[in-house]
């Protein structure tokens, strides 16, 4: 499949010519559809996404991740993933992995470096339990998103918490959460604050 010459780029126009391949109405073959550029299922404007599937793009530049898969020899192939937005053209940089936390974590993580540039510095959740507990808590999920920039919460800024493991896959927004849930390494020991710090900050 030549498709690299006549395929779209931005994440809504290769979504579109993805399902044009796969419904057979272009010259390539439907069962190569997969080898051009769309949307991760369940990522947002994917398959299986609960987020809903707006014709008009959002107002404000909002992440989501791209992937494909590439033969490689006779038999194999090999997955590779991309950062896109559904609001602009705007694509990143090419991901090898296998898309378990691997090659689709840096591809969200460039998404988000598009659409919210400093969420790096973002107030990290610190422990597995509070993922549920502080957005579930109204005064904690304000203490929380206070820290935000205004209006972030409102276009969909990520939640930050720190991995349990290496290469934790960042879990995709759900109608539940319309919000990334990215997974970044804990700071070396002694860059934590102690909780008497901690303490000062509220
Ligand atoms: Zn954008």
């Amino acid at each position: 499949m030549t498709a690299t010459v006549t395929e779209p780029t931005g994440a809504r126009a290769r979504q579109t010519y993805y399902w044009r391949v796969r419904n057979a109405r272009t010259r390539h073959r439907p069962e190569t559809a997969a080898q051009a550029w769309h949307i991760q299922p369940g990522h947002p404007g994917g398959a299986y996404s609960d987020l809903g599937h707006e014709l008009d793009p959002p107002a404000h530049h909002t992440p989501t991740l791209l992937s494909r898969s590439q033969p490689t020899g006779r038999r194999g192939e090999k997955q590779e993933f991309r950062a896109g937005c559904l609001a602009c053209g705007w694509e990143g940089p090419v991901h090898s992995g296998d898309g378990f936390g691997n090659g689709d974590n840096e591809a969200v993580e460039d998404a988000h470096d598009h659409c919210f540039p400093r969420w790096r510095t973002l107030p990290p959740i610190t422990t597995v339990e509070d993922r549920w507990a502080v957005p579930r808590s109204r005064s904690r999920w304000a203490q929380l998103t206070a820290q935000y920039p205004a209006d972030w919460i409102d276009q969909g800024a990520p939640i930050v918490a720190w991995r349990r493991y290496r290469r934790e896959a960042h879990v995709p927004p759900y109608a539940g959460r319309p919000r990334y849930e990215l997974h970044v390494a804990r700071p070396p020991r002694d860059r934590v604050p102690s909780p008497a710090d901690q303490g000062a900050l509220f």
